[in-house]
């Protein structure tokens, strides 16, 4: 494994304690900190609040109709790009930006994001930054769970009340139900999309079943135009049709029933969403509160904004997934495919399949159908907690609903 440069912000970054081991858990921190006995109130997997941390962040709840029945509340939506992309990033550096312009202009004490391990570019490791140039450390995508959340002790020890915390949604979600206990002055939250997370040892098998050279991979993302996208350190790069992906030689528990049945896709606590779900190649973004606002003012003169597309029609991919979804719950769709067909998929995909918008809103609503789905084969006693009214809703009109004792209308 290529060794990364060991950074100076980590090592002012503490030890964290070990996790204790817990069933549905992604490891957010808030079990290593002094908040642990908060975990049965604040996690999403344990006591999920939706609708109340909605009305908490945003004053109500997501539109029942339209795009916030999607994505959650949001003000204002655009595709986007920074006029300089940020070498390194994994798209083109909005989200490291932003924690660079907040240190710079003394709007943050420091920032709570994730940085790469030493010894491991792969494996998330915590991070507090308070200088704009240690953010570039942070760039990219790592596969695991970060354990952000146990940073705040520390944050709070160091006298820092303004804080901005960068995260996925099961680390926002415990962060926003834990907010009003933490003294802070001001916090901003960035949060990205996230899908398919697995832990960083599952994550190198995989690489190792996409490549003959795993360890010389700088790079993954799944595009939206159906595509694994791999750069390599020598420069190369790869891209490999989801329909050939090696989903079948995967263990069946290789994505985790955490993140299986996580339905907060698109992070709809988070101020600001920067995903690329609907950027057709470039960046996404959710302007979800007065603060998101103030986050994109920061890059306004580095932020180049277009209006999202959409097209295509989602309903026949989602119908086609939900079907093999109902007949394996372990897998996609790609399974049942004969090898010699999937490269037609491929390109049927890419060239008449959703795109933009439409292709956001097809993720999230396979996803909201792998969720329900999953836990109904997993853990059925969790479905009636952990399942909000809006991924029901979503997926009613696949024919997936509700049966007695599975859905709470109204979360606490
Ligand atoms: C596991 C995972 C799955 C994702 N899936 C999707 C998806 O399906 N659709 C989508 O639109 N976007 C997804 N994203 C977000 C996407 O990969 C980009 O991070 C995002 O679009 C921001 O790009 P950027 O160039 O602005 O980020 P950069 O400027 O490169 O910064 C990346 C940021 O991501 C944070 N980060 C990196 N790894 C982790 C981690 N393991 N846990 C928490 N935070 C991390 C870092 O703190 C850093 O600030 C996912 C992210 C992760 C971590
Ligand atoms: S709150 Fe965080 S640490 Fe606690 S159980 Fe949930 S994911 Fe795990
Ligand atoms: S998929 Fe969901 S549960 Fe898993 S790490 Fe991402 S936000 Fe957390």
């Amino acid at each position: 494994m290529a060794a990364v440069a060991v950074l100076p912000l980590l090592e002012q970054t503490p030890t964290l304690a070990p996790a204790p081991h817990r069933d549905l858990c992604t490891d957010c921190g808030v079990s290593r900190s002094s908040h642990a006995a908060s975990c049965g109130k604040v996690c999403q997997f344990i006591h999920p609040k939706y609708d109340a941390l909605e009305r908490q962040v945003h004053g109500r709840t997501r539109a029942r109709t339209g795009d916030e029945a999607f994505f959650g509340p949001f003000r204002a939506m655009h595709r986007a790009r920074l006029q300089t992309p940020l070498a390194g990033a994994q798209w083109t550096g909005i989200t490291t930006r932003i924690g660079e312009r907040l240190l710079a202009t003394g709007a943050v004490d420091a920032v709570l994001a994730t940085a790469s391990d030493p010894e491991d570019r792969w494996r998330p490791r915590p991070a507090i930054l308070t200088r704009p140039e240690e953010m570039a450390q942070c760039r990219g995508m790592k596969m695991g769970y970060s354990p952000i959340l146990a940073l705040l002790d520390e944050a709070t020890a160091r006298g820092y009340r303004r804080l901005a915390v960068i995260g996925v949604a099961c680390q926002v979600h415990a962060l926003r139900a834990l907010e009003s206990t933490l003294g802070l002055e001001r916090l901003y939250v960035i949060g990205t999309p996230c899908s398919d997370n697995t832990t960083t040892e599952r994550f190198h098998e995989f690489l190792g079943l996409l490549t003959d050279t795993p360890a010389r991979v700088t790079y993954l993302e799944f595009l939206a135009d159906f595509r694994v996208e791999l750069r390599f350190d020598d420069g190369r790069t790869q891209f490999i049709p989801f329909m050939q992906l090696p989903i079948s030689q995967l263990p069946a528990d290789f994505f985790p029933a955490t993140c299986r049945a996580c339905f907060d896709y698109t992070n709809s606590l988070s101020d600001l969403t920067v995903g690329y779900m609907a950027g057709e190649g470039e960046q996404w973004l959710l302007v979800r509160t007065a603060r998101g606002e103030e986050l994109c003012a920061l890059l306004a003169d580095e932020l180049v904004l277009s209006a999202p597309g959409s097209a295509g029609d989602r309903s026949g991919a989602v119908r086609t997934f939900v079907r093999v979804l109902e007949r394996s719950v372990g897998g996609l769709p790609v399974r049942r495919a004969p090898k010699w067909v999937r490269p037609l998929i491929g390109w049927a995909q890419r060239r008449f399949g959703p795109k933009g918008l439409e292709f956001a809103r097809t993720r999230v609503e396979m996803k909201a159908a792998e969720g329900i789905l999953s836990l109904r084969q997993q853990r059925p006693h969790r479905m009636r907690r952990m399942i909000p009214a809006f991924a029901w809703d979503l997926v009613a009109r696949y024919g997936i609903v509700a049966q007695p004792g599975e859905r709470l209308e109204a979360q606490p």
